[in-house]
């Protein structure tokens, strides 16, 4: 990419600009610059944001684990098919908030890591805790910041439509 200057305003732009970014003064580029085929030059953002889209889906699976296990035992703690169903419900609708959804992830990770970390030592190994737990959160909140991403990617495709 080499620099000219516009004719109209004498501002340096990119030879490949088709218009000044100074004055919007439209650039005849003196040799008809072959057109590149545009699939190489887009096709890689593109790639990597359907690989980034596949990622964020495994994360909400994750998550939705994640948001299982939580009701079961809130369900199991207080024997209650009820509570177990509205943690469930309440932990999907908080998923969905812009930014809380965020926090909520957060905390979820949070609370997996620390309940591996008891659960560890309960068995005897609090060294065992601190890793696994810190991997589990690790893990966790990756998932979970990918499902908040997933949650925003299907409603920007519903937006889209
Ligand atoms: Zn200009």
């Amino acid at each position: 990419m080499a620099l000219i200057s516009c004719p109209e305003c004498n501002k340096t732009v990119s030879d490949k600009a088709t218009a000044c970014v100074h004055c919007g003064n439209p650039l005849k580029t003196s040799e008809d610059s072959p057109a590149l085929p545009a699939p190489p030059a887009s096709a890689v953002p593109v790639r990597q944001g359907v690989a980034q889209a596949v990622e964020n889906r495994a994360g909400s699976s994750l998550w939705g684990f994640q948001v299982f296990i939580a009701a079961c035992i809130a369900g199991y703690l207080a024997s209650s098919w009820w509570v177990f169903g509205g943690v469930f419900v309440g932990l999907a609708v908080l998923a969905n908030i812009p930014y809380l959804g965020k926090l909520v992830g957060f905390a979820m990770a949070v609370a997996f890591g620390v309940l591996v970390y008891y659960v560890c030592k309960e068995l005897g190994s609090p060294e065992a805790g601190y890793v696994i737990g810190g991997i589990v959160f690790l893990g966790f909140l990756a998932a979970n910041m990918a499902m908040s991403r997933h949650l925003g990617d299907l409603k920007a495709s519903k937006a889209d439509q």
